[in-house]
């Protein structure tokens, strides 16, 4: 008689308890429910981001010097810089510019080292 009853015993507590969880998610569901959505409905509406958000690279093609400090702070092949060699201005001069953001890591000092500020970030 005793097993039997600590049996049952046992048993209302495991459903007291599954119950009471159950009134908790149930509860959590329900509290959820008061809030607004959050989707955006870009590119209508655009998220407001961050003071240091870090977006898209914007190069200025005409400010660049071609001087490769961006490709040298960053080590990895990042920054493919293609110049050649004026003689008669003694200049050099840029003939492309590009970025494999394939391997870009966010945060690079590449931006921070430009001399001539042609690379920035934007909210993008
Ligand atoms: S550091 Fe700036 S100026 Fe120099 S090559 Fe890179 S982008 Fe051009």
């Amino acid at each position: 008689m005793f097993p039997m009853v600590t049996s049952f015993k046992k048993y209302g507590q495991l459903t007291i308890r599954a119950t009471r969880y159950f009134g908790q998610s149930f509860m959590i569901t329900l509290s959820q429910a008061n809030h607004l959505l959050v989707t955006i409905q870009y590119p209508y509406e655009k998220l407001i981001t961050s003071e240091h958000f870090c977006g898209r690279i914007h190069f200025e093609f005409d400010k660049c010097i071609a001087c490769e400090v961006c490709a040298r702070v960053y080590r990895i092949d990042l920054h493919v810089v293609g110049w050649k060699f004026e003689i008669d201005i003694q200049k050099k001069l840029l003939l492309n510019y590009s970025i494999d953001f394939g391997i870009y890591i966010f945060g690079g000092n590449c931006i921070e080292y430009c001399p001539t500020n042609c690379l920035s970030m934007t909210k993008e």
